[in-house]
């Protein structure tokens, strides 16, 4: 590992004045990505600024009837949160569907935005990759792609991103707050992640040195009844091939309104806005939930390796519609119990 730089902020404008002079720092959260990044030669920053102890670790109410949910939160805090639980149970389903229980207890709200891909090549420096090293080809149009994009990819670049998290905030309509060198933004999460097109070593918008403090998730009455499934090649502590986020609101059989996104398959937290416009004021049916898949993945360009993904997507969307039509609120709720173990449990 590269020598670095070790300072620790205790608000935010300290922490952004700490990058300002150092364009090759960065942000430290829980560590559970970039530490990884660093022992293996990806990451190389001289100076890391810890903001896992900034005062951005509560979950609170809004004016508006929604929920901020501070930068430096847990990932395990936020899964446990009642009102998270209560009122966004997609939010908490995908967070235990991530990782596992010790690193959810480091991984931090603004760090699991903002982990890197998981593309075989992008973490191996003896590899050339255009995400590392802009300029030096993508061998994983050719190679292995297995768990890689279908949809909004480019030659560039072809890396989905992993967080599972993210997939449940988009499609609640979540906005990142930022404090940076030039004052504060809010960003939509919908225009946070960046597709790859020429310039894949940029993951998001976000400029050198900004920080997120916070995550507001707007009020959403139809989200109570809302699901994330996720399909991966284990059960348990591994990245999604596919995955879903879905609420939905039916009035006399009839979709009033719908919130779809899904995981593994782009550069991006992929919202599925095809598929939402399809489902709004269609009947709540199978076959139009099978439609409004297919008109999510009209575009979807499938490599050699990955295109199992366009049928699996199309299945899971239309088995977690399905799911969310049973009005059982149990079921969700048996669901949420199962899945909060303790640290090492799920690794069974
Ligand atoms: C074995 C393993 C399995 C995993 N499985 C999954 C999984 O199935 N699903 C899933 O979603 N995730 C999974 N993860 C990833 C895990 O969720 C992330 O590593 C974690 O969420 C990152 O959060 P962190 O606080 O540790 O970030 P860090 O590693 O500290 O930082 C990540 C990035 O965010 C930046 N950063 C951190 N905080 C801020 C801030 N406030 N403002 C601006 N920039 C900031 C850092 O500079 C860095 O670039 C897994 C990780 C491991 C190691
Ligand atoms: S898909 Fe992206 S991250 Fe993977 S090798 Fe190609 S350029 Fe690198």
């Amino acid at each position: 590992m590269n020598p670095f730089r070790f300072e620790r902020a205790y608000d935010a404008p300290a922490a952004v004045a700490a990058l300002a002079g150092a364009p090759n720092g960065a942000f430290l959260g829980g560590g559970t990505n970039l530490v990884d990044l660093m022992k293996l030669g990806v990451a190389t920053p001289d100076v890391l600024v810890d903001v896992s102890r900034l005062p951005y670790d509560r979950i609170e109410p809004l004016p508006n009837g929604g929920v901020r949910i501070g930068a430096a939160v847990r990932n395990s805090d936020l899964a446990a949160d009642l009102t998270i639980r209560a009122r966004y149970p997609v939010l908490a389903q995908a967070l235990l569907a991530g990782a596992s229980g010790q690193l959810r207890n480091l991984a931090t709200t603004g760090g699991n935005l903002l982990q890197r891909t998981r593309c075989v090549y992008f973490q191996d420096i003896s590899k050339p990759c255009n995400k590392r090293e802009p300029g030096t080809g993508c061998p994983a149009r050719t190679g292995y792609h297995r768990n890689l994009a279908i949809l909004g990819a480019s030659e560039a670049c072809i890396a989905t991103h992993p967080s599972d998290m993210a997939v449940a905030m988009i499609a609640l309509d979540a906005v990142v707050r930022v404090h940076g060198p030039s004052g504060e933004r809010t960003i939509p999460l919908a225009g946070f992640h960046r597709l790859p097109g020429d310039a894949p070593q940029r993951d998001t918008v976000l400029e050198h040195g900004e920080l997120i403090t916070a995550i507001d998730l707007p009020p959403l009455a139809f989200a109570t009844r809302s699901l994330y499934r996720k399909v991966r090649d284990r059960a348990s502590y591994a990245f999604a091939l596919v995955s879903v986020a879905a609420a939905i609101d039916v009035a006399g059989g009839e979709i009033q309104d719908v919130r779809l996104a899904l995981g593994g398959v782009a550069h991006t937290p992929w919202r599925a806005t095809r598929a939402e416009a399809a489902l709004r004021g269609a009947p709540a049916m199978e076959d139009e939930f099978r439609r409004a898949a297919d008109a999510e993945l009209a575009d979807a360009q499938p490599l050699r390796d990955n295109a199992f993904k366009v049928p699996l997507v199309r299945s899971v969307v239309v088995r977690t519609l399905l799911d969310l039509l049973v009005d059982d609120r149990l079921q969700v709720d048996d669901r949420l119990q199962a899945d909060t173990r303790l640290p090492g449990e799920e690794q069974r």
